[in-house]
């Protein structure tokens, strides 16, 4: 009989049903002292979701002397892939098409690793490639200013962050440049919010700006 269980799926982005394909239990004991026995379990379960059928392995972890309040073991899961919690937009890949210039190009391809950094919790990675992509942003459409702080000025000033935006991200973007030289992990609300500030701006200034065009040259001018 086909087995279920309830795990995290990266494409529902929720915990689905997942019927199990293969199970490898490793039991383990080891004696640490004088009569005294520690033990516990790795499971590998390689598990499909009944939702979107995608493939990956689930991996709990228990150990005798790790317990919860009642006694029982806690079992820790992690997945292969990581579970994620955030998908790239859906709106991503609208951005390339036959006429895609080499800048539009460089832009998933920066956010397809920000995402893949993000999917394996290498956060200061993350931030640095979004700081990155944000740089390239802000020269392309304000020119150079010769600092990241007037670059930022003058991007707000043209219009492309509110004045409650540059004050969220600017401070974690920062921080994000020291990580490059200190010991700086920024939390996962600190991405979160980066992410979701730079999601907003690509998809103004690539995806709406482009179907605005598209919209203009299909309606015909008003005649006189
Ligand atoms: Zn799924």
């Amino acid at each position: 009989m086909e087995k279920n269980l309830k795990a995290h799926c990266n494409t529902c982005l929720r915990e689905t049903n997942h019927s199990l394909l293969h199970e490898e239990e490793q039991p383990w004991s080891e004696e640490v002292g004088y009569n005294q026995l520690i033990y516990g379990a790795e499971t590998f379960n390689m598990i499909k979701c009944c939702g979107c059928d995608s493939v990956k392995l689930m991996h709990n972890s228990w150990f005798s002397e790790m317990v919860d309040e009642s006694g029982q073991p806690y079992i820790e899961t992690n997945y292969y892939p990581p579970a994620i919690s955030r998908a790239e937009p859906k709106w991503l890949s609208d951005v390339l098409g036959p006429l895609s210039s080499t800048n539009d190009v460089f832009i998933v391809d920066l956010f397809r690793e920000i995402y893949s950094a993000l999917h394996n919790n290498s956060r200061r990675l993350a931030v640095m490639g979004i700081r990155a992509l944000i740089e390239h942003l802000m020269i392309r459409e304000v020119k150079d200013n010769g600092s990241f702080k007037k670059n930022i000025e003058a991007f707000q000033d043209a219009g492309y962050l509110s004045k409650k935006q540059r004050e969220t991200i600017e401070p974690i973007l920062e921080a994000g440049h020291a990580a490059i030289h200190r010991g700086y992990e920024p939390s996962p609300e600190d991405v979160l919010t980066v992410v979701e500030v730079t999601e907003s701006l690509v998809e103004t200034i690539y995806v709406h700006s482009k179907k605005a065009s598209k919209l203009k040259a299909r309606v015909p001018g008003r005649t006189k």
